[in-house]
């Protein structure tokens, strides 16, 4: 308890906490990492299915596994970390959220300012025109066609080797230059460029703080490391936060 006691006491006497989040935060929720030794996505080489080649190359194979991404991500529910973090936001403590996940688990926590730097599996957009649709279920025929143009539509999400979002970029390190805390949470600090933005806020000046089981490349420039799986973490936080 004495780290969480310690950890509220820092973000309460905060003027700006912002929070950056890589899948590490989701994967008590039942979504497992890229980079983890189980799960359903480390059975898949990123490289033949999560690059912007791979799509060029056989769009319906890229498709076919993100639907079971998106399959898997209708049915997870958000854990402490997002519930957590999203009862901090509403305190008034926690200004925005910067996630590298494609999951909504934040947004589905009640989080209100959060930047997806990688966007969304649960939006599609048209290849060809600026068509974009909320979906909440598989689509029936992979790939789906624009009802618009009937240009392919997919996931409006950042593959590996394509640029990130012009807009949420710019918002992520506006947010990231104002934080005096700054709280990261299940990154391994390897994806670029949002491995940048713990430097960014360091350079600034801001305090810290980095949740993770793991010793990561961004543990060596933190102020205050906490050595624990998020949801258990955020669990003691909430416990602290109602009593
Ligand atoms: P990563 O897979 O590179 O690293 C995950 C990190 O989470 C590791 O440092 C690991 O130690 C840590 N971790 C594992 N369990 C944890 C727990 N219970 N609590 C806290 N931390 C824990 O993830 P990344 O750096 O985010 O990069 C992978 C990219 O792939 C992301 O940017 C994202 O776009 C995408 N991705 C998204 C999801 C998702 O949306 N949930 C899942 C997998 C990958
Ligand atoms: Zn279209």
């Amino acid at each position: 308890m004495k780290l969480a006691e310690n950890f509220l006491d820092i973000v309460r006497k905060s003027r700006y906490a912002v929070v950056l989040t890589g899948a590490g935060v989701s994967v008590e929720s039942g979504v497992p990492t890229f980079r983890g030794k189980d799960g359903l996505w480390s059975k898949y080489d990123p490289d033949e299915y999560a690059t912007k080649e791979a799509f060029e190359r056989d769009p319906v194979k890229v498709w076919r596994w993100l639907a079971m991404g998106i399959e898997l991500i209708l049915k997870v529910e958000p854990n402490m970390a997002h519930i957590a973090i999203a009862e901090l936001e509403s305190l008034g403590y926690v200004k925005s959220v910067i996630t590298q996940n494609i999951d909504n688990l934040h947004q589905k926590a009640g989080s209100k300012n959060v930047i997806e730097v990688h966007g969304n599996t649960l939006r599609l957009r048209c290849t060809a025109c600026s068509y974009r649709e909320i979906i909440n279920m598989v689509p029936n025929n992979i790939p789906p066609y624009c009802p618009k143009c009937d240009a392919m539509l997919r996931p409006d999400v950042v593959l590996f080797g394509e640029a990130l979002p012009y807009e949420e970029w710019d918002r992520a390190v506006d947010e990231t230059s104002k934080a005096d805390v700054y709280i990261v949470v299940g990154t391994s600090g390897v994806v670029m460029p949002a491995a940048m933005l713990p430097l960014i806020a360091k350079g600034k000046g801001a305090f810290i703080i980095e949740i993770n089981p793991e010793v990561t490349s961004i543990t060596r420039i933190v102020d205050l490391y906490i050595d624990k799986k998020a949801g258990e973490f955020f669990s003691e936080v909430m416990e602290l936060l109602s009593s």
